[in-house]
């Protein structure tokens, strides 16, 4: 382990390194989470890790340490974790494959909405950077996953738009513009929302917000829908007015 570190330390060794090392699928699950949440303006700890890939907090204590060893990732004085350009550049790559694969698995091969994220999940670490590029173009150039999440152009992720569902007042009529990552995992909730119409695109009318009861009532294709305040958050929306068509 030693002489390997100081291998790994010696400059143009440890450069060539890095560039040259495709992460695991482990890995690039966890740049995946990182960089979903840091772009949702999270602080990204170990904990949240945790949960959010479900693994033990031990075992995101061990991956982060090798992906810091990497170069993949630093941590901060509280702990928090943010790429490096390296892991940046390796995390926007796989977010792009997972995006492009859902819209393949649900453009074209027809998977329901709820199961693309996982189903994408298992394709995404397989696909090449050739094949990423034909995929894009094959698919049209699409701008978004079928969940609304933006799909990267030239290495880089566009900033997000719009603002969560449970932040806005009653009576406005506001535009579904995506849903969370964190919730595109939740199987049983994207079905829900899917059958509700909650897709990106949907115009959404706010009937009542009861944060007494942890819930609010939206009125969505002329139906009234019931959604708790925690599934209202992963659901982002923009005014009527400021919608993309
Ligand atoms: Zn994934
Ligand atoms: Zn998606």
């Amino acid at each position: 382990m030693r002489k390997l570190s100081l291998i790994a330390a010696s400059p143009g060794v440890g450069l060539k390194m890095k560039n040259e090392i495709q992460p695991t699928p482990t890995v690039e699950e966890y740049l995946e989470a990182i960089l979903n949440m840091l772009s949702e303006s999270k602080s990204v700890l170990g904990a949240r890790l945790a949960e959010r890939l479900q693994v033990s907090p031990p075992t995101v204590t061990a991956t982060l340490q090798r992906m810091a060893r990497d170069g993949l990732i630093a941590t901060g004085k509280r702990k928090e974790v943010t790429l490096t350009e390296h892991g940046m550049k390796m995390a926007v790559s796989i977010v792009k494959r997972h995006r492009l694969a859902e819209r393949l698995l649900t453009d074209i091969l027809k998977v329901p909405w709820h199961e693309a994220h996982r189903e994408a999940c298992l394709l995404e670490h397989g696909i090449s950077e050739k094949v990423m590029d034909r995929l894009y173009t094959t698919l049209g150039n699409p701008k978004t996953c079928p969940h609304g999440n933006p799909i990267p152009v030239d290495d880089v992720l566009p900033p997000l738009r719009g603002t969560p569902l449970d932040t806005i007042s009653e009576e406005e009529t506001v535009i579904v513009e995506r849903i969370s990552e964190e919730a595109t995992r939740l199987e049983e909730l994207m079905q829900y929302l899917g059958e509700a119409g909650i897709k990106p695109g949907a115009v959404l009318t706010i009937k009542k917000v009861a944060d007494y009861a942890g819930m609010i009532k939206v009125i969505v294709n002329d139906k009234e829908v019931l959604l708790g305040i925690r599934a209202a958050s992963l659901v982002w929306v923009v005014p009527e007015s400021n919608s993309r068509s």
